[in-house]
Parts: C-alpha cells; sequence; structure tokens
C-alpha cells in the first residue's frame, strides 16, 4: 500500500468550500458539501453531489481522514480503537460508555515527545500533530460505528487524552505553561486537565521530564491564571504509582500543596506498562490517600480504571501494534 498525507474535507470549515463557488459551481454546493463531509460520508456515498464536483475535490482532498482498522471490545463495555491515517500512520481511541453518556478520548498527536516515565505513549517519541479533521474524523467515525448522526449524536463527551469527567470537552496537558496561558486567553471554553502526579519538583521531574521546564509552581501559577481567564475549576490528575508517589505522607504534601487553588483531584491507579516497570497501588492504599486529600478539604474522585484487558491507557495499543510490526495480538 503506498500512502501520501493529505488534507481531508473534515479539515475546510463551511466557509472555506467557498472555493467551489470561486470555480464556477453553484453557491448552495458550499454548505451541501460542508454537510456530506461532516456527516462521514464516503465520496461514493455522496450521491446528493454532482460526480464533478466530487472528482474536482478528489484532487486535494480524501473524503475519510481517519479509518478505523481495529475495535476492540472490553469486559467493561470500552472500545479501544486503532485508526489509520492517510499517510500510513496509527493512533489510538478509546469509547467509554457513561450513564450520562458516552466518552471519547481521542489523539492529538502521533506518539509524543514528553517521556513521562509510566506512559506507553512516548515510547516511540512524536511522530507528528494531527490535524484538525483527523481529530475530527476520530469523533465522526466512531459516533457513526454507534449508530450516532449530526443530530442524534452517540459521542456526547470529547476528552482529548484525558480524564472521565462528565462535561463536554475537556484537554488534558502536563503542564505546558504557555499552552495553558494561550488557551486561558483564547476564549475557547474547555476544561482544562493537569497530569500532577506528583507534589515536589524533585519527584515530578523524575516522572515528567517536562517538569524540568515548567515546574510545579510555575503550573500553579498558570493554573490560577486559567481559572481568574474561564471561571473554570482546575482537574489535576494523579496517577497512583507503588512506591512512588502514594503513601499518606504524598497525600497530606498534595494536599497541602493544592489548598489555594480551586480544583478537583481525579486519582488513577496506575495501568501497568510492561516497558516501563511502575506498576499501580492497591485498595487500601487509594482508600488511605482519599481520605487524607477529603479531611483536608481537596475533592477528589478515582476515575475507574477501564480497558484493562483492552491496552486502555494512553498508548499501550499502538505501541504493541508498531512494535509487533502491525500484527496487534
Ligand atoms: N498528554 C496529556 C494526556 C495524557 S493521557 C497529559 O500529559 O496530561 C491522560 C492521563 O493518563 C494523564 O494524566 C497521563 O499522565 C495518564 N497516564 C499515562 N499513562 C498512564 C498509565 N499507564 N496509567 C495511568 N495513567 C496514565
Amino acid at each position: 500500500m503506498s500512502f501520501e498525507k493529505k488534507l481531508s474535507l473534515l479539515d475546510l470549515s463551511m466557509e472555506e468550500f467557498g472555493f467551489l463557488e470561486k470555480a464556477g459551481y453553484p453557491k448552495f454546493r458550499k454548505k451541501q458539501v460542508y454537510l456530506a463531509s461532516r456527516q462521514y460520508k464516503s465520496y461514493e456515498n455522496m450521491t446528493n453531489i454532482p460526480k464533478d464536483i466530487r472528482e474536482f475535490l478528489k484532487k486535494d482532498y480524501v473524503d475519510i481522514p481517519t479509518k478505523i482498522i481495529e475495535t476492540f471490545v472490553g469486559k467493561d463495555g470500552t472500545e479501544k480503537y486503532l485508526f489509520l491515517l492517510t499517510d500510513g500512520n496509527i493512533v489510538e481511541g478509546v469509547f467509554m460508555p457513561h450513564s450520562y453518556g458516552n466518552t471519547l478520548c481521542i489523539s492529538t498527536q502521533v506518539g509524543c515527545r514528553m517521556g513521562c516515565k509510566f506512559c506507553a505513549s512516548t515510547l516511540n517519541g512524536l511522530v507528528r500533530n494531527l490535524t484538525a479533521g483527523e481529530m475530527l474524523g476520530e469523533v465522526l467515525s466512531v459516533n457513526a460505528k454507534h449508530g450516532g448522526t449530526l443530530d442524534k449524536r452517540a459521542i456526547t463527551n470529547i476528552v482529548l487524552m484525558g480524564s472521565g469527567e462528565p462535561r463536554n470537552i475537556s484537554l488534558s496537558t502536563c503542564g505546558l505553561v504557555e499552552g495553558i496561558k494561550k488557551l486561558a486567553d483564547s476564549g475557547i471554553t474547555v476544561t482544562l486537565t493537569i497530569s500532577l502526579h506528583a507534589s515536589e519538583d524533585e519527584k515530578r521531574s523524575k516522572l515528567m521530564p517536562v517538569n524540568n521546564k515548567w515546574n510545579i509552581e510555575e503550573v500553579l501559577k498558570a493554573s490560577e491564571y486559567y481559572f481568574e481567564k474561564t471561571g473554570r475549576r482546575i482537574i489535576f490528575e494523579y496517577s497512583l504509582i507503588e512506591g512512588e508517589n502514594c503513601s499518606k505522607t504524598e497525600a497530606v504534601k498534595l494536599a497541602n500543596l493544592l489548598k489555594r487553588l480551586n480544583c478537583h483531584v481525579n486519582l488513577i491507579n496506575l495501568n501497568f506498562v510492561k516497558e516501563r516497570g511502575l506498576k499501580g497501588t492497591d485498595k487500601d492504599t487509594i482508600k488511605d490517600f482519599m481520605d487524607v486529600l477529603t479531611k483536608k478539604g481537596i475533592s477528589n474522585t478515582l476515575r475507574r480504571s477501564m480497558g484493562n484487558d483492552i491496552k486502555g491507557a494512553c498508548g499501550q495499543l499502538r505501541n504493541t501494534y508498531i512494535n509487533e510490526g502491525g500484527n496487534k495480538k
């Protein structure tokens, strides 16, 4: 198979389809093509659009930028997807059914360059960013697979590699301070989730190299700024890692660190990644950790660890796929 990176119809806004009119096609085609693309129709199925327009579009844009090539269904209803991009790269997404709707966790990059010591996404470095159309393609393809349409959505919540909070969109970052400030100033309304995972710089730097660039204090200041600008409380992600960050003493440190902020802590027991060697902790330790936070007035929840049997955590599935040369057993 040969691959070539191409933009797709999903990379264009309705206004950008204005080039059709410039090329001599009637004005109303702009909206029609835009809607057909958002219905995730292939060129072949856009039967309401004349063939010559479809041929014209085909020259520069693909119809379906992300193809679902594998689906793994876990016992708890979690589904893990592998998507093939036009240039042959593979990304993954996780579908999680909840009582309040269905959440889709999508990828925003092929790989990752941040180097967190417990995470599988970063094991092979960063390949490239996804385009907006590719991200939208992840959502629309899984929505369609679940029988959803544009009006009756099967995907009600989107997390950009993040938490399972019942909000519409939340975006998770390992703490890129400049990006947080930019987002705060942008007027885009999303819930900001920050991966903290430790309360002291030395430990956080060991787990997350990004801490050498922006330390905990800088991340907290950026969080305060985000809250001031948007009025949205910050969610901190904290993965419990045995022998590293989950003792009662660590819980006290975390509570003291965060008490000045309007925030919520989302705990998750680490999913074991064999290449990393780090593992999660036991139920009692988790309970003690949560009790300390609660007593000290820090709102917290334990994120259900979903999809363990299908390599649910960040990057695990893609990684196995790459390492086994496309054989995903
Ligand atoms: N790049 C973003 C999104 C990461 S994925 C970020 O760093 O926040 C969402 C969360 O899962 C992050 O908090 C991430 O640190 C955490 N995570 C990564 N690998 C994990 C694993 N093996 N087990 C549990 N959580 C993990």
